[in-house]
């Protein structure tokens, strides 16, 4: 028995990919395969991350019979994410679910940087100033090469990391009590 299950299940289509997210690692694709059929709505990385926020609040409630009034979204400076694009799948999507009614806010959290040596903490506008417009937005894109091209401005150490800013969460969920 080799490492290969015996059935192949037939793969679904590659998503067409027509061009990158302006804003950043994104992709528009065409045609996302979601279960049996492709759906013909334009799916891009704001529609995973609204899908998977929306998920998970159903998983929250699931059975429960409890309903949610709203919600607040949390996306980090670093996440590289179109706020107006998840505004509108997250409007989409939750009109087209159990959560229907739901509403939210969304807020852009900072990014912070902490030092591991001394503690200090600082912005992450901070950590990379004096940097090269091109060194920030490979930083930007890459976070954890921060230490690669900067260090901590107070005692001069490597050991630095993003505290804060990555990422996406959903805070403040607020039940209806029935
Ligand atoms: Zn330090």
């Amino acid at each position: 028995m080799g490492p290969w299950p015996r059935r192949i299940r037939r793969r679904p289509p590659k998503p067409q990919i027509v061009g990158s997210s302006p804003t950043g690692p994104g992709l528009r694709v065409i045609g996302l395969w979601a279960g049996k059929a492709p759906v013909g709505l334009r799916l891009m990385h704001e529609y995973v991350i609204a899908r998977g926020v929306i998920d998970s609040l159903l998983k929250a409630v699931s059975g429960s019979g409890r309903r949610i009034r709203d919600f607040r979204v949390v996306v980090g400076e670093l996440s590289m994410l179109n706020m107006e694009l998840l505004n509108e799948a997250l409007t989409r999507l939750l009109e087209a679910s159990e959560l229907r009614g739901a509403g939210f806010r969304m807020e852009v959290e900072p990014a912070s940087v902490g030092c591991g040596s001394c503690g200090f903490s600082m912005s992450f506008r901070e950590a990379v100033s004096g940097l090269s417009e091109e060194e920030k937005e490979m930083i930007h894109f890459i976070p954890d090469l921060l230490a690669s091209y900067t260090s901590c401005k107070r005692c001069g150490s490597l050991d630095l990391r993003i505290v804060s800013g990555r990422g996406v969460s959903v805070r403040d969920v607020s039940i209806l009590e029935q």
